[in-house]
């Protein structure tokens, strides 16, 4: 504890922040034994107890006597004041209640738990007396997650049962119980362990790196260099530079289906496991993790962007991999953006941040430009790997048929590779068999009742699933506006539909097909992952799952299926998101000693989007995206926010819309403009529509404060929501 920590003595009124949606801090006073500002409590609210952090002192606007008491202060380390800082000024930033912040930083399923009341559940030797389904139920779950420890609340959750059902088995001997044991420690990480021999330009960014960590203050560099240039082994110099100062770091990834991948990487070069923390991993885990990184004990985690929100006690730095990655932006509940708070982050800890990407976005190009980033460049691949060559295929000058996407030029191209014993990369980003099913006999296409989205088939699993909510539905026969039978259609490609068109061209060769919705666990995904590597595949399908980081040393060539694909529709990120797609895509080919070659199918190959990707002068594009973004005022160059309304009535959205387009006094007197409202990107969703005003401004305007003084002028009722968006992914 830091000394200067403010102590509250036993009566003296404490400022508690809860999770309830409350927006004021409750006065309590301090309970027997006192507590430190920052603490972790337990507190009575109404009938209930809840759990809140010790903020500062009590207002005292109260009648002292009648103010309660803390309940319990919980056996965890209290709240750094930084954490505390970071958590005040992101909501801030991202205009979002203290309460929802918190929740983010406490999603610790075993705070509060005294560890007793923790249990390891194994399956038992005996036969139940009689099975139901909410016995299966339980064994069910214990198959999969049998000899973690839970409590018997969380077990009962997971199987969807009531706990009586569980004690019933446990009583019978089908499941056993017994206490569990204490969170081991995390393994000791040796920065000197397994350290490769760099290059020389790798070396130069490194000692950048670690020079940034020695200087123990903030800095942010923006590590850039093509797929397969060492970004890794350099970043991980840093890793051992602060794990040497004996500080934590915290290293985000934008797809947990890499973490394992990774965490070999790791476990390599540092001798150890580090700590994981993801949607992915098990209670459990989650518990031991958020214990052991407020302890310290965890010296380095790997993680999803929640990471962000662990209470690290010393963190010393953050790597945010593949920073340019859109799954950054949090786009449910608190609209935060990874990469950005892992900066705000940094600067309140004295930490360093490296952004490693091949493709930077181009927000990190302009700070970089403005000075307020360093920027480290690797320019070669590694060992004897170069880029690959890029062609565009023009579909113009191609002979095939309309339900055909491989064309003659991409088929030659993968043969040469199976006659040599190389692999392909079919790439289309596209899940499913095909996007539109269409009734033949009256032209309706099947979209999903509760969005403005079509169903797309998945024929592997014999049904139809919107893409935007979840929502699958067995493949119908008739068509179910016209009730015609037999009369569906697909109508375009999918990688199912793709696979089944490279079956049906190269007979002889291994077609694997990675999606993320074909398989159901990370293992499963890992297994297949694992399996390519090996060599365990001639041609790969893939989706976008594919451009991110696996490394495949015998695939030397990728086509590019419908390269057009992103360049639709008037997002003003679509040529930035398209290029970086395009160029991480190609870059899986040639990364070992055979030089690979990337083949781009476009009916328009004169596009300057196009032809930059082939060009490969990444300067020049982005200098170009830049003058285009200057001149429009848009960010990075100027700032947005959106606000986004939603309700089961599409009329509710657009009146209240219409009203605060009416009344944009508050943004005026900053200079800003309005635009709207309009149907949001996704328009309908669940059953709910929303409909979204825009608001662009100068750079330097101070826009929270304006659209929260904008935003209260209405008034919402019933199911209406209101969300603001700052700094949104697509405008
Ligand atoms: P990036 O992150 O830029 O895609 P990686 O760090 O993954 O690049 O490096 C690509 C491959 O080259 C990896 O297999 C990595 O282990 C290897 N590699 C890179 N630099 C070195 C080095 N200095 N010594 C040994 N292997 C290296
Ligand atoms: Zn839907």
């Amino acid at each position: 504890m830091a000394s200067d920590t403010p102590f509250f003595h036993e009566g003296e009124l404490v400022g508690v922040l809860t999770t309830q949606p409350l927006d004021r801090l409750l006065d309590y006073k301090a309970p027997e034994g006192g507590c430190w500002q920052g603490a972790y409590v337990e507190v009575p609210l109404g009938p209930r107890k809840v759990m809140g952090v010790v903020w500062g002192a009590g207002r005292g606007d109260f009648d002292y006597s009648k103010v309660r008491s803390v309940s319990r202060v919980l056996d965890t380390a209290p709240m750094a004041e930084e954490m505390r800082q970071f958590l005040g000024r992101a909501a801030d930033y991202t205009l979002t209640p203290m309460p929802a912040m918190l929740r983010l930083a406490t999603r610790n399923p075993g705070l509060g738990d005294p560890p007793a009341l923790r249990t390891v559940y194994r399956l038992g030797d005996a036969e139940p007396d009689r099975m139901t389904s909410a016995r299966e139920k339980v064994l069910a779950v214990l198959e999969e997650y049998g000899g973690l420890s839970f409590t018997l609340g969380e077990l009962a959750e997971m199987a969807g049962v009531g706990t009586s059902v569980i004690k019933g088995l446990v009583k019978q001997g089908v499941v056993n119980e017994e206490a569990a044991p204490r969170d081991g420690p995390y393994a000791t990480l040796d920065p000197d362990h397994g350290a490769k021999a760099l290059t020389a330009d790798q070396l130069a960014g490194a000692e950048v790196l670690r020079a940034g960590v020695r200087s123990g203050k903030y800095g942010t560099t923006l590590l850039r260099g093509v797929t397969g240039s060492g970004k890794t082994e350099v970043y991980l110099e840093a890793v051992a530079e602060c794990l040497r100062a004996g500080r934590q770091v915290l290293v985000l990834l934008p797809e947990i289906a890499l973490s394992a991948e990774f965490l070999a990487r790791v476990e390599a070069r540092f001798g150890g496991m580090p700590a994981e923390w993801h949607s992915g991993v098990t209670m459990t885990e989650r518990r031991r993790a958020w214990k052991m990184v407020s302890d310290g004990q965890a010296r380095m985690v790997v993680g999803a962007r929640s990471a962000l929100f662990l209470p690290f006690r010393d963190l010393g730095l953050i790597v945010v991999d593949e920073e340019h990655d859109t799954s950054y932006k949090q786009e449910d509940g608190v609209l935060y953006n990874a990469r950005d708070m892992a900066v705000l982050r940094a600067s309140i800890n004295d930490a360093q941040v490296v952004l490693a990407s091949a493709t930077p976005s181009l927000e990190s190009w302009a700070n970089v430009e403005q000075g307020k980033y360093r920027r480290v460049e690797l320019t070669s691949r590694f060992g004897e790997a170069v880029m690959p060559d890029m062609r565009a295929i023009d579909m113009r000058d191609e002979d095939l048929p309309g339900s055909a996407w491989i064309s003659p030029s991409l088929q030659k191209a993968v043969e040469a590779r199976l006659e040599r014993g190389e692999q392909s990369l079919l790439f289309l980003n596209r899940r499913g068999y095909a996007p539109v099913t269409v009734c033949r006999a009256c032209g309706h296409q099947i979209g999903c009742d509760q969005c403005d989205a079509r169903m797309v088939e998945h024929r592997f699993l014999k049904r139809l699933m919107c893409h935007q909510c979840g929502e699958t539905k067995p493949m119908p026969t008739k068509c179910p506006s016209c009730e015609a039978e037999d009369k569906l259609a697909p109508v375009g490609p999918g990688v199912e539909r793709l696979a089944e068109e490279a079956v049906a061209r190269f007979p002889d060769a291994k077609v694997v097909v990675l999606s993320s919705d074909l398989y159901g666990t990370a293992r499963q995904l890992k297994a297949v992952i694992e399996e390519i590597a090996a060599g365990g595949a001639d041609i790969i399908i893939g989706t976008q799952l594919v451009a991110k980081g696996h490394n495949f040393p015998k695939l030397t060539l990728v086509g590019v299926i419908d390269s057009d694909l992103g360049l639709q529709g008037s997002d003003l990120r679509a040529a930035e998101r398209t290029f970086q797609l395009m160029r991480q895509v190609a870059g899986r080919a040639g990364r070992s000693e055979a030089k690979g070659e990337a083949l781009l199918q476009t009916f328009q190959p004169e596009h300057p989007v196009i032809r930059a990707i082939l060009g490969g002068d990444e300067e020049a594009f982005w200098m170009a995206e830049a003058a285009e973004r200057k001149a429009a005022g848009v960010p990075p160059y100027g700032r947005m926010a959106g606000i986004v309304l939603s309700s089961p009535d599409v009329q509710v959205c657009f009146d209240l819309g219409n009203h605060l387009a009416r009344h944009d006094g508050p943004l005026r007197r900053i200079g800003a403009q309005v635009f709207g409202p309009a149907p949001a990107p996704i328009a309908r969703i669940r059953g709910r529509h929303r409909v979204r005003l825009l608001v662009k401004a100068d750079k330097g305007a101070p826009i929270q404060a304006a659209l929260a003084e904008w935003a209260a002028q209405v008034r919402l009722k019933g199911e209406t929501r209101m969300a603001i968006d700052i700094d949104p992914q697509s405008f």
